[in-house]
């Protein structure tokens, strides 16, 4: 089996799944509880606090436990708009970001903010300048993923961000990061963030924990009510193995070599038409194959127990627009290829016999 839909789940590592196992066996007490079980659970989550802590530069009080980065990106942006608003209803977004991001902007545009989309340029590029002069005194909060899912461009947040602090410092800042965790450097401070959103599933950890890290001074109004937990940020008993298991993932991930340019070089260029830019993640390639729909080759390549993905997982079905607004020609065509630190030089020269031979047996069936 070779699996190459890496963005939309990894494989869990084997010392991330251990550890799940173990936390979840061992450490069972409520992290909530007075008793000595109860604090067990309790120092095993802000152990992990500290691990991602140390990843990320920031302090460790400052990040909040969530089911996932789906919640993560809503509680980010629910509450900011919430506490900020009457800063200013004005909020300034890409018109590429994940739904996640971009369906809690459309609720909040029916609420009686003004949600301001920048599109890249000709050349498939967020321009910092056009992101800048969309800011306003009037802005409250702007958000721009790190690395987007579906082409692997890296949107440049650091220089934006700065710039928007510059101009307007009592915005809020934003940072979907969830593609770039791990796998491009990722640091607070660095970006110029308020807020920063990850995934551990994405990185080898279990499906349904993340965090949202926010900088010391922003306001966090919980969207989920209860017992307090995470600082009064988000309520309910913490998933402490799938933390413990997410901090694993970032302790144990090792910087495989890298193979986007291998295979960016060896696919054939006559029918395929790379959709993703050369300076783009190190592990996602989105590729066109002329004449062969997405959903043809991904289940070809199924067949041969070879998986990668039409687009974006969680667009399932629906042709993405994010390709379009990057100003993909076709991108009904398109397949998603991810990688892993795991893939070889070898998974990858099958990948690419596998697409020719797909593309030359699907093209005569036509
Ligand atoms: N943001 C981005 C950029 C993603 O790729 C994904 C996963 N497809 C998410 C957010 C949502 O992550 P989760 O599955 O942890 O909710």
């Amino acid at each position: 089996m070779l699996y190459f839909d890496n963005a939309a789940t990894m494989q869990p590592h084997y010392k991330a799944l251990e550890v799940y196992k173990r936390t979840a066996e061992e450490v069972f007490g409520n992290p909530s509880s007075l008793h000595t079980l109860g604090v067990k659970a309790e120092q095993v989550i802000n152990e992990s606090r500290k691990v991602l802590a140390k990843e990320l530069s920031c302090d460790p009080d400052n990040i909040i436990f969530t089911s996932g980065a789906t919640e993560s990106n809503n509680l980010g942006l629910f509450s900011s708009a919430s506490a900020y608003g009457r800063n200013g209803s004005r909020i300034v977004t890409t018109s590429v970001e994940h739904p996640s991001v971009a369906e809690p902007l459309k609720y909040l545009s029916t609420k009686g903010f003004e949600v301001v989309y920048i599109k890249p340029d000709r050349n498939g590029e967020i321009n910092p300048q056009e992101f800048l002069e969309a800011v306003n005194d009037n802005t409250c909060l702007v958000s721009c993923m790190l690395v987007n899912n579906e082409t692997g461009y890296i949107l440049p947040v650091r220089r934006i961000f700065t710039a928007i602090k510059h101009k307007n410092s009592r915005v809020v800042t934003h940072c979907d990061a969830v593609q770039g965790f791990m796998k491009i450097p990722v640091k607070m401070t660095d970006l110029q963030a308020d807020l920063i959103t990850v995934s551990a599933h994405k990185i080898g950890g279990v499906k349904g924990v993340g965090a949202l890290i926010k900088s010391k001074n922003v306001r966090i109004i919980p969207q989920i009510y209860g017992g307090g937990q995470e600082r009064n940020s988000r309520s309910g008993t913490e998933n402490v193995p799938a933390i413990a298991s997410f901090a694993s993932a970032v302790e144990y991930t090792k910087k495989g070599e890298e193979l986007i340019s291998f295979l960016r070089n060896n696919l054939n260029r006559e029918y395929i038409t790379i959709n993703s830019p050369e300076n783009g993640s190190p592990y996602i390639l989105n590729v066109s194959v002329e004449g062969v729909k997405s959903e043809v080759m991904l289940h070809f390549l199924e067949s041969k127990e070879i998986y990668v993905s039409s687009g974006s997982a969680c667009s399932k079905g629906k042709v993405s627009g994010v390709l379009r607004e990057f100003g993909v020609k076709n991108p009904d065509f398109s397949i998603r290829i991810s990688l892993s630190d795991e893939s070889t030089k070898n998974d990858l020269r099958t990948l690419i016999k596998a697409i020719d031979e797909g593309y030359n047996s699907l093209l005569h069936m036509r």
